[in-house]
């Protein structure tokens, strides 16, 4: 079923876009337990607020780096709640379109940093977390700019591109032990990543909402039902 009743879970980058909308599917799904975790507090204070009093009851936040092997998230969910059957490791930055000929490699870094390192990191906690009871889902997000090419944004595309690897090996080593691993891809959606984007009276948006086959941008809530779905026993 669609439902996650008796499930526990975690979102990294839960604060805000597609991860905050996947947290509220979640708990309108029914999750028993889910955890939150963003760079800060504020942030999670400000997506706590956004829940019911029932849903906030249901959640804890973790304020983490994923970036940083100096947080352990998914062991924290399993110390706190004695198992962890999703994970969704959904923290990402973008950055400034910029060609390759002018990019510094600063840039190339600290995408890597959280978009790579961050998604192994997190990958290899979760998994470990979930090995002894043989079950898991685990959902990392990639990027329509991890199946084509990414102008002006190499180091993005090439980040999305890794976590797609990432997603196929885990796949490989996992399944076999119980856990299931995916991707998804979302195009250009409305979230503050995207804000920066926008340019003068929307016509960036525009642009990229023309390049896409529905002819407009994406919601989250529209990818967290994806995002569901995986999570979900549906998905089996
Ligand atoms: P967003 O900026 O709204 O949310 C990203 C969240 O990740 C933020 O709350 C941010 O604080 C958190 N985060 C960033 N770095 C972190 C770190 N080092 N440690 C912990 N948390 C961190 O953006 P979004 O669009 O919701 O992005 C979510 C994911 O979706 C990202 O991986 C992004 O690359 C991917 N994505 C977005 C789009 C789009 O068009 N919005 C398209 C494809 C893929």
């Amino acid at each position: 079923s669609f439902f996650l009743h008796d499930k526990v879970g975690l979102i990294t980058g839960a604060a805000s876009g597609i991860g905050l909308a996947t947290a509220k599917i979640f708990l309108e799904a029914d999750i028993k337990r889910l955890l939150l975790v963003d760079r800060t507090q504020e942030a999670l204070d400000r997506a706590l607020k956004q829940l019911s009093p029932d849903e906030m009851a249901r959640c804890d936040c973790f304020v983490a780096d994923v970036s940083s092997e100096e947080f352990n998230y998914a062991e924290h969910a399993l110390q706190r709640w004695g198992r962890l059957d999703i994970a969704v490791l959904n923290a990402g930055i973008g950055n400034e379109p910029t060609s390759i000929l002018e990019t510094d490699v600063k840039v190339w870094d600290k995408i890597m940093e959280v978009n790579g390192r961050g998604a192994f990191l997190g990958l290899q906690q979760c998994a470990r977390a979930m090995v002894s009871k043989k079950s898991g889902s685990i959902i990392i997000t990639s990027s329509q700019l991890g199946l084509q090419g990414s102008p002006l944004l190499s180091a993005y595309g090439a980040s999305k591109w890794a976590v797609r690897g990432l997603t196929l090996t885990a796949a490989e080593e996992l399944t076999p032990l119980g856990i299931r691993v995916n991707s998804v891809c979302p195009g250009p959606t409305v979230t503050p990543l995207i804000d920066d984007m926008k340019g003068k009276d929307g016509e960036g948006w525009h642009r990229m909402a023309d390049a896409t086959l529905m002819k407009r941008l994406g919601e989250a809530h529209e990818i967290a039902k994806a995002i569901l779905y995986l999570a979900s026993d549906a998905a089996s």
